[in-house]
């Protein structure tokens, strides 16, 4: 048995992951949710909210890189981007690496998350919190998507699981206002959790999305930290998912992104989905 403090992930009922903590660098009880912050030898600085893993500078690459690039490239010309939860600041990130984006609006419920990856997550956000193209606003996304008058090229919805504060993020009243605030042409992505151990997840969630935005379908990552095979991602909107090869070709070197994940074949293979997640995406 190793030395340490072990930390277990309560997500799922009858499966779970521990992670040891070599160093804990920070806990609160904050005002919506419990932080806490420590370091694995594996997957680098790891932080939990409410005892389900978020973000690992280890593998955090894999979803923010799949969220960002794979609808901003399939866009192509998307300006305006509003980004639901991402707290930790990866995914507006990865965003605004795209030069084009003139703006990021990002809406966390948790200010105490912002407050937290500022102090203590620089190697996820990299100073994008000093970006002045990203504004942060402190909020209920739900609520900033039925009340804003401001429209989207793209929606992005980086959320915690469908427990706790972004259970509304999961519902069909939500997506309709997403619907509503989305320029023509828009895209709209959500985290769908990993449908072998969530299936409903995916089920539930993207037949809500359908309902709003009828073309809704999903793609899938690899993100170690949230074990149990594939994770879905839901995609809506206008633009084809899958471009040509040849056009997210030249649009990946015209952007001149350097990524790990990302890649255009990888953009168009996403949406080859096994059968067992395919039939869950039909059934949605
Ligand atoms: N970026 C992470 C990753 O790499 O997987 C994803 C998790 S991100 C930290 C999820 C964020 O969604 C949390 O910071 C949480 O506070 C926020 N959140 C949950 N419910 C919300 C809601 N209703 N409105 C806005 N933000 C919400």
């Amino acid at each position: 048995m190793s030395d340490g403090r072990w930390f277990e992930e309560t997500l799922h009922d009858d499966v779970r992951l521990t992670f040891r903590a070599t160093e804990v660098l920070a806990e609160q009880a904050g005002d919506h949710q419990h932080l806490a912050l420590f370091k694995n030898v594996t997957f680098g600085d790891v932080l939990m909210l409410d005892g389900v893993t978020q973000v690992t500078t280890g593998d955090e690459f894999v979803y923010h890189e799949m969220m960002a690039h794979v609808p901003l490239f399939a866009h192509g010309k998307a300006r305006e981007v509003l980004i639901i939860g991402g707290g930790d600041g990866g995914l507006a990130r990865e965003v605004l690496r795209h030069r084009a984006i003139e703006r990021v609006t990002l809406v966390e419920l948790d200010a105490d998350v912002i407050g937290f990856a500022e102090r203590h997550l620089g190697s996820i956000h990299r100073g994008t919190f000093d970006d002045p193209r990203l504004e942060v606003v402190i909020a209920d996304g739900s609520v900033f998507a039925a009340q804003t008058e401001r429209w989207f090229d793209a929606v992005l919805v980086d959320s915690t699981d469908p427990i706790g504060p972004g259970e509304v993020l999961f519902q069909e009243p939500f997506y309709r206002d997403v619907a509503r605030i989305l320029k023509p042409g828009g895209v709209v992505v959500t985290q769908n959790g990993v449908p072998f151990l969530q299936p409903g997840e995916l089920k539930a969630g993207l037949g809500n999305l359908r309902r709003a935005l009828p073309e809704a379908t999903a793609y899938i990552i690899a993100v170690p930290t949230y074990f149990g095979g594939h994770m879905t991602l839901g995609y809506a909107g206008t633009p084809a998912p899958a471009p040509e090869r040849a056009t997210l070709t030249e649009r990946f070197a015209a952007a001149g992104i350097g990524t790990r994940y990302y890649t255009p074949a990888v953009h168009q293979a996403a949406f080859a989905l096994p059968a067992f997640i395919a039939e869950l995406v039909d059934a949605a």
